[in-house]
């Protein structure tokens, strides 16, 4: 398989499909950037060689129809801004307008196509949509983790027609290691921090990384289903009482495998699901009713530190606490703060899946742990362990 390093770009225009599906305010300017810096560095490779590239991506959720708020052309300022190039903008993603832009295309420049979720054909992954995409590039680069479990048009189907000319983009490639690192190459003790808010979304996660990791550590609202179905009280907390059998087997599989898992002594409990009710530290297995677990208590705190201090590779997925609500996110605080201790004494850290990412984001952990995934859907895949459509398709 090729590496973008493989490839000399000069005089070739490269078709990137990159992953600018950015968060746009009312005025439709962009809010955040972070998913544009992050396809910065393959997009100068190929300039810096003396190529040109051509940029596609989705933004929202037009459904096959054109949307003028979902345009990206209101995002041409900020990629112009971020590669240092005056970007060029054409209104279509295929036929004639494109086929004269791509053809005037010189080296050095960046040609952003219009959304390509303008056509329902891109989401069907049409294999006539994507020959006609795979027009605009000698070499196609796939760049976009975030729909790398979709097999779009232009995230899997176009690869067909670049049987010899295709490679990851540097995020992707970055994104394929970190996951590596932590299903297959990772440093023991492995750690996987589960959290979240029900068992049923992480059960196929679980059951995959049985396999791989020494220790789980298992928080947040998922915590309850397997308290009850070792005969605990839980109170009013969240419980999936239909998957208390799967829980108990994932126990008894975890034992036999070697696993150890870690589940909370004492919770943080309220007497609502409001940031402002009463709240009092209790044992997991025995919450009165009226009353429900919505963060980690400090027993299980020091219990969880002294786990994941001793890791030294860690993957990260789901808060342990209700973070959205002050009274509720000092668990998942604490986490992160473990997290980054067990990463400067040199542990691996992985952050991704869901709703980690914004967890980790809002209070700042982005640059204390080793890799946060751009992908949440693809990350979450990943970790079941599925074959990405985006990735198979480079790698055939
Ligand atoms: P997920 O997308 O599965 O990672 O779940 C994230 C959600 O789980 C967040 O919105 C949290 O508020 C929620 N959550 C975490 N702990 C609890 C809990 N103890 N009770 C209810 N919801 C929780």
């Amino acid at each position: 398989m090729k590496t973008l390093q493989d490839f000399n770009f000069e005089d070739k225009k490269a078709l990137i499909r990159v992953d600018f599906n950015v968060p746009l305010d009312d005025h439709l300017k962009v809010t955040d950037t972070s998913r544009i810096e992050a396809a910065k560095d393959t997009i100068l490779k190929v300039l810096e060689d003396g190529g040109s590239t051509v940029l596609m991506s989705h933004l929202g959720r037009p459904k096959g129809k054109r949307n003028q708020a979902m345009s990206l052309k209101h995002i041409c300022d900020s990629v112009s801004d971020i590669i240092g190039v005056q970007v060029k903008f054409v209104d279509d993603c295929i036929g004639e307008k494109v086929k004269k832009a791509y053809a005037e295309l010189q080296s050095g420049e960046v040609l952003l196509l219009e959304n390509l979720r303008f056509y329902n054909e891109e989401e069907e992954g049409d294999s006539a949509f994507a020959k006609q995409l795979s027009k605009f590039g000698d070499i196609y680069i796939n760049d976009a983790f975030g729909t790398a479990h979709r097999a779009h048009a232009s995230t899997t189907i176009v690869a067909n027609y670049f049987p010899e000319n295709k490679c990851f983009g540097y995020l992707l490639a970055k994104e394929i290691k970190a996951i590596e690192k932590v299903m297959q190459t990772g440093e023991k003790p492995v750690t996987a921090i589960l959290g979240g808010a029900k068992v049923s979304s992480k059960i196929t996660i679980i059951e995959n990384i049985l396999d791989k990791v020494d220790h789980i550590i298992i928080g947040g609202g998922m915590t309850y289903t397997f308290i009850k179905a070792m005969g605990g009280k839980v109170g009013d907390s969240i419980c999936e009482d239909d998957k208390m059998d799967l829980a108990m087997d994932i126990l008894k599989k975890a034992k036999q495998k070697g696993v150890q898992i870690h589940l909370p002594v004492d919770v943080l409990a309220a007497d609502a699901f409001d940031n402002n009710a009463n709240t009092k530290v209790v044992p997991v297995e025995n919450i009165p009713d009226g009353w429900q677990g919505l963060d980690a208590g400090p027993d299980t705190l020091k219990l969880f530190k002294e786990v994941i201090l001793k890791s030294k590779t860690i993957l990260w997925n789901g808060p342990v606490g209700v973070f959205e609500m002050e009274s509720f996110a000092k668990g998942t605080i604490a986490i992160g703060n473990f997290i980054d201790e067990a990463t400067k004494n040199g542990a691996f850290s992985l952050v991704g899946g869901g709703d980690s990412v914004a967890a980790v984001k809002q209070f700042g952990f982005e640059n204390k742990v080793s890799y946060v995934s751009t992908g949440g859907g693809a990350m979450l895949e990943s970790l079941e362990g599925k074959t990405l459509p985006g990735i198979a398709a480079i790698m055939d």
